[in-house]
């Protein structure tokens, strides 16, 4: 009989019952019941400018959906401290520095509630629809921010600081500073909200320039080849809004950086897009939730 690995699709959803799933990104806020693999209940609004008013009101929609919910897992969109599960900074949201999100749902929902950062959650999900052989996955997200997870032999990697992988503040060598105080940051060449920020339009209008274009891609190769000379993936796989640009990213994605590790003589990874709607980060939610209802009992 062929045993299957911890995390393949079939296995997860076999596994579920219904969980609690929240991403709070710095643009939106999503809530749903993931349950035998299906999103239901979903419900989104524009993120809150402070944390007091988002937790409110992410504490009364979930206690609108609560009705027999094991676990709750959080996807938060900024640095996150796992271990303490603390909020460091939210790079888009003030307030959120220092909050420990699991313990306010957990007394608020009275359930085992796990959070981690939005990029660590989502290569969760993604990792669970992966074929077998595509180990160790590089997650990357490109949306209002940059963020970026690794998960290998199905863990994902952590660091001493809860940062591993985090390629957002990968310097590229131009001269911009970045609201992180240093200059020349991979998010700050890449990021829906600095293409915005410089531009003074919505991103997707910026990128149907072709020479932005053109620049934006050869950007998102440099910082995606420096992190394979470090991580050696196997596959990357590319979330966010950004995402979707389909094809016309992917395609020129692909082509400069097999150039890349022609030159170096390397094997290129493969590059996948991800989920563009957001809501493998809500799977990956439910996968972390599974977890912390293990570990309540
Ligand atoms: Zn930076």
């Amino acid at each position: 009989m062929s045993r299957e690995r911890p995390g393949t699709t079939s296995a997860y959803y076999r596994a579920c019952v219904r969980y609690l799933a929240i991403d709070i990104g710095g643009s939106k806020t999503a809530v749903a019941v993931v349950s035998e693999g299906a999103i239901t209940g979903y419900t989104t609004w524009p993120s809150a400018s402070h944390a007091s008013e988002s937790l409110d009101r992410i504490i009364s929609t979930c206690l609108s959906m609560i009705d027999d919910i094991s676990a709750c897992g959080v996807a938060f969109g900024g640095v996150f401290d796992f271990p303490q599960q603390k909020c460091v900074r939210s790079m888009h949201v003030s307030g959120w520095e220092g909050t420990d999100i699991s313990s306010v749902l957990q007394h608020a929902l009275g359930i085992p509630v796990v959070t981690d950062n939005d990029a660590n959650v989502a290569a969760l999900g993604e990792y669970s629809l992966l074929d077998q052989h595509e180990d160790p996955l590089l997650y990357v997200t490109i949306s209002t921010g940059v963020g970026a997870a690794i998960v290998a032999n199905h863990q994902l990697i952590r660091g001493a600081h809860s940062m591993f992988g985090e390629l957002g503040h990968l310097p590229l060598g131009h001269d911009k500073p970045c609201n992180c105080g240093q200059i020349g940051c991979f998010e700050r060449a890449v990021s829906g909200y600095w293409l915005e920020t410089d531009h003074g339009r919505p991103a997707a209008d910026v990128l149907a320039d072709p020479e932005i274009h053109r620049q934006w891609v050869a950007d998102i190769a440099t910082g995606l080849w420096c992190a394979s000379v470090v991580l050696d993936p196997a596959v990357i796989v590319i979330g966010g809004g950004m995402s979707a640009q389909g094809g016309r990213l992917l395609n020129p994605l692909t082509q400069a950086l097999a150039q890349k590790a022609s030159k170096s003589k390397r094997p290129p990874p493969a590059v996948r897009l991800g989920d563009p709607t957001g809501r493998t980060v809500l799977v990956g939610a439910a996968v972390m939730a599974r977890e912390a209802e293990r570990g309540s009992r």
